[in-house]
């Protein structure tokens, strides 16, 4: 097809004036009949690059879909440009259903929506889909978020992987996997999975440009601060994500009695509640959204303006996915994450509830997955760096900072003297080497602040010249530090599990007084510049 009749479609059909970056380039494949997998950042508007063929081609275009509310919307949204489109799912009387079938028989539909159960169903596999493929033809079977084929995705349906079976029936038909999630071993899966033919790949940047994002300090003025926007600009929605669904109902009512439109989500409420949030939420009849990650998937509200983290996210990726809701549109948007250092504690503490239901033992694997997980997190909260770049690098992309988008990148951070510190800490380290044993971090901050517990006495640390040379500063003050130690290279861990450090060049070289330590500060404090980023 020549670009003038694919512009002219867009801009008929859709009524886009252009094409968003990746598109064409999709369209164009899936317009060629190729097996498809693309990965798109959520926003990236992956919808249209098979809904602008399936209208180009003759016959029907059939869409797996595991959500039912997005079914609805994307239906809604087809139908309201004048796209004939249905979808088919239990949510509908078995009359209903038939009807919708013998329309789609007839050729009366471009797009035809299915949840996988109904697809795999045998009446439809021996049935309909026969009759599909005679007339009017498929032109295309799409599978919407892909990555639920994959175990190593965050969201897996094991009735996602019969879906394979639809490459041998339909020997003819191009099969198009789209997905937001990124990661090289999920994109394996899903052509190994769906047995995708020679798959045109094509994986968009993950970079969202109208994002700005920021990590703040978790404090006493952290719910003023949160008001303050929400008044600031009352026509601005957003979202604010909780840890617990307890918080999530403290928050909401604290925001109500303060005259802000916020409702609660979680998995708790009644899926009629939950419905109606939801609903309002998208009407505009509420401005905020507090809500628990059971908020999210399949919610299409493209114009939501800022999303916030109330606490710790518990993975980058999810990070990346939750605060991505924002800006849809592609305007610009704000993505605010609150840290507090008890924020740590509380991910420790959960990783720790971490154990086999049945025997009560650890489940080792998954705890030192969700360490692993929870020290990205760190990195990000905790960097200097570019925030964009620390977060692409993490799914594979090389982004050149500064991106002027971020905190880091708007004001550095000031960095801290800190070499005393670090010699303190590594000093303690070395006369314990002297004494051929090695410890934690935890362990060694103890003896810093000048423990007396139990365990230290017997180990006979509290004779030690460094026991208490660290007593000024917090526990907390000082992981900080050695976090940052870890960061910069300037001290070893070791990976088995046990965590425990040991010195490198870097630290002797501190400890020689030959080398400088420099920290910034744990995040950046509450200042007004910072958030004044919406437009
Ligand atoms: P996702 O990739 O998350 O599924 P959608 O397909 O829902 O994203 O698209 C996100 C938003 O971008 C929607 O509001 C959609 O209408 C809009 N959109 C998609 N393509 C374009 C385009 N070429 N020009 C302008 N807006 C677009
Ligand atoms: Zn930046």
């Amino acid at each position: 097809m020549s670009s003038p009749d694919l512009f002219a479609a867009l801009k008929s059909r859709f009524g886009f004036e252009s094409f968003r970056p990746g598109q064409e380039a999709i369209v164009r494949d899936v317009l060629q009949g190729r097996d498809l997998l693309a990965i798109m950042p959520t926003g990236g508007g992956k919808s249209l690059c098979f809904q602008l063929p399936a209208v180009l081609l003759p016959g029907i275009c059939l869409v797996v879909s595991p959500l039912i509310a997005l079914m609805q919307d994307q239906v809604r949204l087809l139908q309201d440009d004048g796209i004939a489109a249905t979808f088919v799912n239990s949510s509908l009387e078995p009359g209903e259903i038939g009807a919708r079938m013998r329309r789609s028989f007839n050729g009366e539909f471009k797009l035809l929506y299915l949840a996988p159960e109904r697809l795999l169903h045998p009446d439809f596999l021996s049935g309909a889909l026969p009759r599909l493929l005679q007339a009017p033809g498929v032109s295309a079977i799409v599978i919407d978020e892909a990555h639920c084929v994959s175990e190593w995705g965050h969201d897996f349906r094991p009735e996602y992987r019969q879906l394979a079976m639809l490459r041998q029936r339909c020997a003819d038909v191009p099969m198009l996997a789209f997905t937001a999630t990124a990661t090289p071993r999920v994109r394996a899966d899903i052509v190994r999975q769906l047995a995708l033919r020679q798959p045109a790949v094509h994986t968009a940047s993950f970079n969202r440009p109208n994002l700005f994002y920021a990590v703040r300090l978790k404090n006493k003025r952290t719910y003023a601060e949160l008001l303050a926007r929400a008044r600031r600009a009352p026509q601005d929605a957003g979202i604010v994500y909780c840890l617990s669904r307890r918080r999530v109902d403290e928050l909401a009512a604290m925001l109500q009695a303060d005259g802000i439109r916020a409702l609660p989500y979680h998995a708790g409420l009644d899926p009629d509640q939950r419905r109606l949030h939801q609903e309002a939420f998208i009407r505009d009849d509420a401005q905020l959204m507090i809500a628990t990650i059971a908020f999210g998937m399949g919610i299409n509200k493209p114009d939501v303006r800022w999303v916030v983290h109330y606490d710790l996210p518990r993975t980058l990726e999810s990070y990346y996915q939750e605060s991505g809701r924002a800006g849809r549109d592609g305007d610009p948007a704000e993505c605010i994450l609150y840290f507090g250092a008890g924020d740590i504690r509380t991910a420790e503490f959960l990783i720790q509830q971490k154990v086999d239901p049945a025997t009560g033992g650890a489940l080792e694997d998954e705890q030192r997955m969700a360490r692993q997980q929870l020290r990205q997190v760190l990195d990000y909260v905790e960097s200097t760096e570019c925030r964009r770049a620390v977060q692409l690098r993490y799914f594979g992309e090389t982004f050149a900072g500064p991106c002027a988008q971020c905190d880091n990148c708007r004001e550095p951070r000031e960095l801290e003297d800190r070499t005393i510190e670090a010699q303190q800490f590594l000093s303690c380290i070395a006369r314990l080497v002297q004494r051929g044993e090695r410890y934690g971090a935890s362990y060694l901050i103890e003896i810093l602040r000048g423990g007396r517990s139990q365990r230290l006495l017997d180990n006979g640390h509290a004779d030690l010249s460094v026991h208490g040379i660290g007593r000024k500063l917090s526990a907390e003050a000082w992981r900080g530090i050695v976090r940052a130690l870890l960061h910069q290279g300037l001290v070893n861990q070791s990976q088995d599990g046990y965590s425990v450090l040991s010195l490198n060049d870097a630290s002797r070289e501190i400890l020689r007084g030959r080398r400088q330590v420099r920290i910034a500060r744990a995040a950046h404090p509450v200042r007004a510049s910072a958030t004044s980023t919406a437009g």
